[in-house]
């Protein structure tokens, strides 16, 4: 039986992707791996067609987090102050991060099934000495909020803020207006809109914005690989597997029309799906027009705890996801990443109708 990944990373992936895995083997330090390196951080700059003179992608071993922390580590500068945008397991994780590595860190905290508060960032970035990057979570997959980024993004201009995003599952499916929003670097990952496999995280930054000398970390500082990438090597051992299926993740990405096409597919899915929950009673856990294309989180019904509702659609061959923290019981999750077909959402419909019904 097929087994349908629908929770938010990893995806299931297509026939191609998966037979790139098994590609020649691959010394890093020789000039085909060069060449694989320099195409996959040329055709992630061209997800969002940025130029490669101000923009640069930098390849990294590790999950989204380990992009995450680069990201902070890497362009936080000693001296600078990091302001923290939280309503979501993500956002406290970047906290998290930024007190690890030393970065002076404040919060502008919010409850999980809000928006988060923008009088807050502004006073916040109003007060001396003042902010110069602020962090935050564009679609925060706790509960599949997508955070308007335009509003913040000035906010931050108006105080010479510099941004620093979270789209370890927004990149590649959403709006990311590089050229207008003062965006420093953002994060994301081979395997979530992308369709890659785990194991790759990239950051997206600006040249001009990886700053932190002496470095925090050695295995994520985030300079030393974009100086050794721009130079057609590698500091550390890349997996290189996984390297040629973002590879063709990308050249599948692209070949199906890109980014707009891709959310276009995510919204058609996830659309269909929602209607046949909506019809069965299911109460989406956020407002019309706060979701994400991604991911729709949804209250569990009283007659079906999450145990039930998960072991009865894994007997059909898809995987849901459970809330996180303080909605661990009281919620579920439906991503629609990856290699799903209709004939996959129309099976998955029947199978909610059959056991919520
Ligand atoms: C998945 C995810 C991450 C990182 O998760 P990993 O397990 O490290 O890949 C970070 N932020 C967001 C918003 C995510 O959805």
């Amino acid at each position: 039986m097929k087994v349908v990944l629908l929770n938010p990373g990893p995806v299931t992936l297509s026939a191609r992707v998966r037979q790139a895995l098994l590609g020649p083997d691959l010394c890093h330090r020789e000039p085909e791996f060069a060449g694989l390196q320099h195409a996959i951080r040329d055709k992630l700059l061209s997800v969002y067609d940025l130029p490669a003179n101000d923009w640069a992608a930098v390849l990294l071993t590790g999950s989204g987090t380990a992009a995450v922390e680069a990201m902070i580590a890497g362009c936080v500068p000693r001296g600078g102050h990091l302001l923290v945008i939280e309503n979501g397991v993500y956002g406290e994780r970047m906290r998290t991060i930024a007190e690890r590595h030393g970065v002076a860190v404040g919060t502008a905290s919010g409850p999980w099934l809000a928006a988060p508060d923008l009088a807050t960032v502004d006073t916040a970035l109003a007060a001396t000495p003042g902010y110069t990057h602020v962090a935050v979570v564009q679609h925060e997959t706790t509960t599949g909020r997508l955070t308007d980024l335009a509003p913040l993004a000035a906010i931050c201009a108006r105080y010479g803020a510099r941004l620093l995003i979270d789209a370890v599952s927004s990149f590649g499916a959403e709006t990311i207006d590089f050229a207008s929003w003062p965006v420093a670097a953002c994060a994301a990952t081979a395997n979530k809109c992308l369709h890659g496999v785990p194991g790759t995280g990239f950051v997206v930054c600006r040249r001009d914005a990886v700053a932190t000398t002496p470095p925090r970390s050695v295995y994520l500082d985030l300079g030393a690989y974009l100086r050794a990438q721009d130079a057609g090597g590698t500091p550390f051992t890349q997996s290189v597997q996984t390297f040629y299926a973002l590879d063709a993740a990308l050249d599948e990405f692209f070949a199906e029309g890109g980014r707009a096409a891709r959310r276009e597919r995510y919204l058609a899915r996830i659309g269909a799906v929602h209607a046949t929950l909506v019809g069965l009673g299911v109460r989406p856990l956020l407002a019309d027009g706060e979701r994400s294309c991604v991911l729709h989180a949804y209250e569990l019904p009283a007659a079906c705890d999450y145990q039930r509702l998960h072991d009865a659609l894994k007997q059909r061959g898809f995987i849901i996801y459970a809330g996180q923290g303080r909605f661990a019981q009281e919620i579920f999750r439906i991503s629609m990443m990856g290699d799903i077909t209709s004939d996959d959402v129309a099976r998955l419909q029947a199978a909610l109708v059959e056991i919520l019904g």
